[in-house]
């Protein structure tokens, strides 16, 4: 091992300086300080762009939104993508967030795990590099960015502002071995108004709080006579409450939660409470919407009613997650989320929900998609990454792995997602008591250095 020996002896020397990087609470925050993404998330730039000049590096910054510092000669450029803004603290800490505490052999605090430590470690793996004076043939760049838990901005204004796309480069912010597939991710919100007829009126609809995560609870109310709120309560279906109340009935769905990339994992509230509201005597538009939805949606998870059923072998089957539904009473709100398999592409599946979508009445307000990545793993960059990976870990077994959330990586042309979590470990990001064992973080040190010299070098 070329720098293992090197980093072990910076090892007081980064803990140190990722305790002061962890002081710093750079959540993002409109502060009207004239930093794009708020005061501390510039403070702690500011951190890096010193520690990088300290160390002998040229440094710089892209207007606030992004930095990067970099070593070596060459034409061409290899990265390292960290991010060094963090998600709130949130509740639930036994220790400081944001101190940076060491005990036990771990450090703990907001942004050990994600994305600061492996941020902090992939500088010292670049002057592990630069002090082992091996040769290079591509420059090496450390790009440190300020907006990836809120939107990814700063690499958005990285490449649209002229930023150097790299030739291979990583992320330390997914998982080892190395992610070479992410699905497409679609996000979308769909409206549907309606004026109210007949005798059972909407007044409220409410279920899932987040496009991405499978509802575990949906409700409506509606006003009616006393007589169809009674008819309505003796309808009761397996996992559907029904109460009556001043100005007509309530009904509750209930499911269970899981991840919107894994949809099946879960039971969707949503899709239980509009197949149970497509059998009442709505009337006009809000009865087509609701039929629509119980019918093309449902509790499915593929899309095959919407007619976007697909799979590849490398990344599974096309997911759909009816994750929002709200309503009052002039319209209802739809919020999707779908991913499909990193081998297929947009045109095969955005086009068709959409159409399926306005056929049955409703307006597409809000889209986002994110492009699937894929590189084939006899690819120079997967090999290179797979061969430094089972060196330095003896780790034969694990294979490069494709996954339905994003990471990163889809930010920057050419990038995949490397470390640092090991196959097996806890993840711990977003948390409370975030932290990373010191000997982690020199491990992820190490195999940052071998993998940029692999990709510099050779
Ligand atoms: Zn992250």
């Amino acid at each position: 091992m070329r720098f293992r020996a090197l980093i072990e002896g910076y090892q007081e020397e980064l803990v140190r300086n990722l305790q002061g990087l962890i002081r710093i609470p750079s959540v993002y925050c409109e502060d009207g300080s004239g930093y794009p993404y708020g005061r501390p998330v510039q403070d702690s730039l500011a951190y890096m762009l010193d520690l990088a000049q300290e160390m002998g590096f040229s440094a710089a910054h892209m207007d606030h939104q992004v930095g990067y510092c970099e070593y070596g000669e060459g034409e061409e450029m290899v990265a390292v993508l960290g991010h060094l803004d963090v998600v709130p603290a949130g509740e639930g800490w036994s220790v400081p967030p944001y101190e940076g505490l060491v005990r036990d052999g771990r450090i703990y605090g907001r942004g050990a795990m994600d994305d600061k430590g492996p941020t902090i470690a992939a500088l010292y793996a670049l002057r592990a590099i630069a002090e082992s004076g091996l040769p290079l043939r591509r420059r090496i760049r450390i790009l440190f960015g300020l907006n990836e838990e809120t939107g990814s901005a700063d690499m958005k204004y990285y490449r649209e502002h002229g930023g150097e796309i790299p030739v291979m480069g990583v992320t330390p912010d997914g998982e080892y071995p190395v992610i070479n597939g992410e699905k497409g991710l679609i996000t979308e919100i769909y409206v549907c108004s309606f004026r109210q007829e007949g005798p059972l009126r909407l007044l409220e609809m409410r279920g899932g709080t987040a496009h991405n995560i499978v509802p575990d609870y949906a409700m409506a109310r509606f006003a009616c006579s006393p007589e169809m709120a009674e008819t309505i309560c003796a309808e009761a279906a397996p996992e559907i409450a029904c109460t009556r109340t001043e100005e007509g009935v309530k009904i509750e769905a209930f499911g269970v939660s899981a991840h919107g990339g894994t949809p099946q994992e879960g039971v969707n509230a949503n899709g239980r409470l509009v197949q149970f509201l497509k059998r009442l005597p709505l009337e006009g538009r809000l009865a087509a919407a609701i039929r629509f939805l119980a019918e093309k949606l449902g509790m499915e998870y593929d899309g095959a009613s919407l007619g976007i059923a697909m799979a590849d072998e490398v990344s599974g089957a096309l997911t759909n997650n009816f994750g929002v539904l709200l309503g009052d009473e002039s319209s209802i709100e739809v919020r999707l989320n779908y991913r499909y398999p990193v081998t297929k592409r947009f045109e095969l599946c955005g086009p068709q929900v959409q159409a399926a979508f306005e056929a049955a009445g409703f307006c597409r307000t809000a889209a986002t998609h994110k492009n699937c990545l894929y590189m084939a793993e006899d690819s120079g960059l997967v090999r290179r990454l797979m061969q430094v990976y089972r060196d330095c870990t003896g780790d034969a077994v694990s294979r490069p792995k494709s996954i339905g959330g994003g990471t990163y990586a889809k930010m920057l042309p050419n990038v995949l997602a490397f470390g640092p979590i090991f196959p097996g470990d806890e993840v711990r990001e977003h948390k409370p008591d975030e932290f990373m064992e010191i000997s982690r973080l020199l491990d992820n040190a190490n195999i940052l250095a071998e993998a940029m010299y692999a990709m510099a070098a050779e």
